[in-house]
């Protein structure tokens, strides 16, 4: 059980798995959008976006791509771009990204 998340509102990895699975058997996946986006409406939660960048589906806030400062993309590529323009090298980024993915899971935002 995840207190972290509203009830109702599928995580982000189940929604990626049933992406996948979608893709596989070739599938509408706006179906699964729609269902998402109907889950997220009725808890309140912002409706679910697709990441231009990685492809990925996202909800919560995005983050501003720092290429044109419009786009908006996901929180994880958000970060990537962050790293980079930090200079940091692309084998660390992703290291970077799995540590705060895992430091999230076990410390949720209140
Ligand atoms: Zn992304």
């Amino acid at each position: 059980m995840h207190e972290e998340r509203e009830i109702g509102v599928p995580s982000q990895r189940y929604v990626d798995i049933c992406l996948d699975g979608y893709e596989a058997f070739g599938f509408d996946e706006n179906y699964l959008y729609e269902a998402l986006n109907i889950s997220l409406e009725e808890t309140g939660t912002t409706a679910a976006k697709v990441c231009p960048h990685c492809g990925k589906t996202y909800t919560g806030h995005p983050a501003l791509s720092r290429k044109d400062n419009t786009t908006p993309i996901c929180p994880d590529c958000g970060t990537l771009e962050a790293l980079e323009a930090a200079g940091i090298p692309k084998e660390k980024q992703k290291k970077v990204l799995e540590t705060i993915g895992e430091k999230l899971a076990e410390k949720p935002c209140k």
